[in-house]
């Protein structure tokens, strides 16, 4: 299985190269953002005690996280491998992350690092808070979880670099730019 997290600040990109290597490889794709979302939208239990942390533009906590991870993971069945879109963000969903798919005889194969300028981050994001009307695409919250991001998630760039796993990407320039050099990388693997 090829299993590619695809990883980076919130706007670097991560949802819409998803979707493009997911048409490519043929893999399944957990966004754990679209996961939230969606209980948010359905009114569940879950999406209640989600929107709180959303809309502070905090992370959810880890257990909640991982046991929601491992469910949607598990209802792939068989699978060709899976794109993680937004999930791990901390160093406790790494470990876990690994765990799960060791119990399972898997492990990522490549963590792709879409690297982009801050400036940029924060204009992409705007724009998109008034394209989509997502409630947590406002400056105040914005800022919050590219805070969140340094502190948080972040130290996972180490992380899988010890792992060697860890490859860059210059998430910057044409749509069609970054795929190349996204592909480049998973065919590295
Ligand atoms: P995203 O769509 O990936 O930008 O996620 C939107 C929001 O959902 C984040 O700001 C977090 O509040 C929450 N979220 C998504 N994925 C995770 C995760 N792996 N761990 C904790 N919170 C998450």
């Amino acid at each position: 299985m090829l299993n590619v997290v695809i990883f980076g600040a919130p706007g670097s990109g991560k949802g819409t190269q998803s979707e493009r290597i997911v048409a490519k490889y043929g893999l399944n794709h957990i966004s754990t953002g679209d996961v939230l979302r969606a209980e948010i939208k359905n009114g569940t239990e879950l999406g209640k005690t989600a929107k709180g942390y959303i809309d502070q533009g905090q992370l959810i906590p880890d257990e909640l996280m991982i046991d929601i991870l491992a469910s949607v993971f598990d209802s792939f069945g068989e699978s060709k491998g899976v794109i993680f879109d937004g999930f791990p963000r901390t160093i406790a969903q790494a470990e876990a992350l690994k765990k799960m798919l060791s119990e399972r005889g898997q492990e990522v194969s490549v963590m792709l690092d879409l690297d982009v300028p801050e400036d940029e981050l924060m204009t992409r994001l705007i724009k998109r808070g008034q394209d989509s009307g997502r409630a947590d695409d406002n400056e105040e919250t914005i800022k919050k979880r590219l805070q969140v991001y340094h502190s948080q998630t972040a130290p996972l760039i180490d992380w899988y670099k010890n792992e060697k796993k860890y490859r860059h990407i210059k998430g910057l320039g044409t749509m069609e730019g970054i795929f190349a050099d996204i592909c480049d990388a998973i065919e590295s693997v």
